[in-house]
């Protein structure tokens, strides 16, 4: 069974030693909003250090977009799937003096993915280099230098992107002109679909090397080449699950803030940051409560942290026309599946795109249209982990990238059609006898996108990923009008997808260490 032959991995050499405390004299007070990734790890970090931190979420379960799903046996995780840089996660338990593996339990997923192509072809890889060269070779004869050139540029990308930008703050312009040299050198002025395109003449594999820009809610024409990294970050640790669900680490973090002494508030929506003199002092539930704190984190979507939390003669940056000027991430149609069938020939992850590319993401992303067809990603977590479902079923879920909710679409109406057209696909193409063998499954449109998790428009992952939007000109993890405020998330430096937030998250905990500290 793929399950026992997947082994344990230690990730990081990193030794796991006492935390450094702060002297308990300093103890401060932090409020983190939201406990997606973000809200998690900066809680589980500022705790670590010694402050008193607590940690209010407006949904009944800690996860945010990682939320997990229990319904009829199945266990569904509601968003991230493909695990990149465990050693992020790993760190959070080592730092705090913890053994990771008492809490959470990471494999390697292979291949990392199957893209599945309109014609009928495919093409997998994984973390074997000579086995995706050799695919290369067999796929396209004549790509196969180019996609050796485009693998050591791809490496200078994550060297300089990953290793040393994702965890810097961009606070002032000069950090920005300070990098700015490097960003012309790598060309990150070009898209993700133009730097593969320079490199691969083959029109499919143009695609299998440049539609991850999508996984962090980017259209690869558009998004800055920097996000080419991705390629190389996948190959770099590998792609990971962690067994028990993606749900299990949120469970493991949540674990070891509350032993920590951290206190997790659930059910408790944030109506309003308390500001007195330009600084924030704290929040205001919507029940009416109140919670003093020497800094605020939000991990709430920042467009609506700003518009619906600060009040607006708190924010001459932020305002609601620049907010509204801003450009949004597409928004996700998911539909998460058991079937009493198993599929033992779907991959973990499957990407099946489909014949238009360009258009089809043009009329997403830019013209918010929702089309006939669709591009998919597949999650079959039981290929990896039978604990997902009931004995001799499996377990799924389907992601269309659509457009965010200023297309107008009603997905009252439209979620079922969507829905029995995906469906139907699925039982014809990929997975046949599906619709005889449903036996659960639930619905995540752009709608439950603007009210369960409250993003401003519904969009999938906070701000698009464009150059205009990234590093000093994102929203920076200091508030630029709130002083003792921070933002951890996809909203903020250095973005979308875990390894983003993770980040996110580390560059916060350096910023409060420093003001909290010299105050
Ligand atoms: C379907 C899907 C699949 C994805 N797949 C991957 C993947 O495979 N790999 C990957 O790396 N990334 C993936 N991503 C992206 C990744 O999941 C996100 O970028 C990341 O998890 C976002 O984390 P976050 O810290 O921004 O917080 P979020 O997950 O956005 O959580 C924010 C939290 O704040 C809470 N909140 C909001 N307002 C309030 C308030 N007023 N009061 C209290 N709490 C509030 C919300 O309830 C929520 O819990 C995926 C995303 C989605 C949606």
């Amino acid at each position: 069974m793929r399950e026992q032959q997947l082994k344990d991995r230690t990730f990081s050499n990193l030794p796991v030693s006492p935390p450094a405390f702060l002297p308990s004299s300093a103890k401060k007070k932090v409020v983190v909003v939201g406990s997606g990734f973000g809200g998690l790890s900066a809680a589980v970090r500022l705790q670590t250090k010694g402050f008193d931190v607590d940690l209010i979420e407006a949904r009944d379960k800690l996860g945010g977009r990682a939320y997990l799903y229990e319904q009829d046996g199945f266990k569904f995780d509601g968003g991230p799937t493909v695990i990149t840089a465990p050693f992020m996660i790993e760190e959070l338990f080592t730092g705090a003096g913890r053994n990771p593996a008492d809490y959470v339990r990471m494999v390697p997923v292979e291949p990392f993915y199957r893209i599945e192509f309109h014609d009928g072809r495919s093409f997998e890889y994984g973390l074997d280099e000579a086995e995706t060269e050799r695919r290369v070779a067999a796929f396209a004869p004549n790509d196969l230098d180019g996609y050796r050139r485009m693998v050591r540029h791809a490496k200078a990308i994550f060297d300089k992107g990953f290793l040393e930008l994702s965890n810097r703050p961009f606070l002032r312009f000069s950090d920005m002109l300070r990098v700015a040299p490097d960003l012309v050198r790598l060309q990150s002025y070009k898209s993700v679909y133009r730097f593969a395109a320079g490199y691969v003449k083959d029109p499919l594999l143009r695609r299998v090397f440049s539609f991850h820009p999508l996984l962090v809610g980017g259209n690869p024409f558009q998004t800055t080449s920097i996000y080419a990294l991705i390629h190389y970050l996948e190959r770099r640790w590998g792609v990971h699950y962690a067994m028990g669900g993606t749900g299990s680490i949120v469970a493991g973090l949540g674990r070891l803030f509350t032993e920590l002494g951290g206190r997790v508030h659930l059910s408790t929506p944030v109506a309003k940051i308390l500001v007195e003199a330009g600084a924030a002092v704290g929040v205001r539930t919507a029940a009416g409560e109140t919670y003093r704190a020497d800094a605020v984190v939000s991990n709430a979507d920042v467009a609506n942290t700003y518009r619906k939390m600060v009040a607006p003669e708190h924010r001459p940056k932020y305002t609601d026309r620049r907010l509204a000027r801003m450009r949004y991430s597409m928004s996700l149609f998911v539909i998460y599946f058991g079937t009493r069938k198993q599929y033992p020939g779907i991959e973990h992850h499957t990407i099946i795109l489909s014949e238009s590319y360009r258009e089809l993401l043009n009329d997403i992303f830019n013209k918010k249209l929702l089309r006939d067809d669709f591009s998919l990603y597949l999650h079959r977590p039981t290929a990896t982990d039978s604990s997902m479902a009931p004995a001799g079923c499996d377990c799924f879920y389907a992601l269309a990238p659509v457009p965010h909710q200023e297309s107008g679409i009603d997905w009252t109406k439209q979620a079922p059609l969507f829905r029995d057209r995906i469906t139907k696909f699925l039982d014809e193409r990929y997975l046949p006898g599906l619709l005889e063998n449903l036996v659960t499954e639930r619905l995540l449109t752009p709608l439950d996108f603007e009210t369960t998790l409250d993003t401003y428009r519904g969009s999938g992952f906070s701000f698009e990923p464009l150059f205009r939007q990234s590093a000093w000109f994102r929203p920076h993890n200091e508030s630029e009008d709130v002083r003792n405020l921070y933002f951890v998330g996809a909203g903020t430096h250095p973005g979308a997808g875990v390894p983003g937030v993770l980040s996110s998250a580390k560059i916060a905990e350096q910023l409060i260490c420093d003001r909290l500290r010299s105050n």
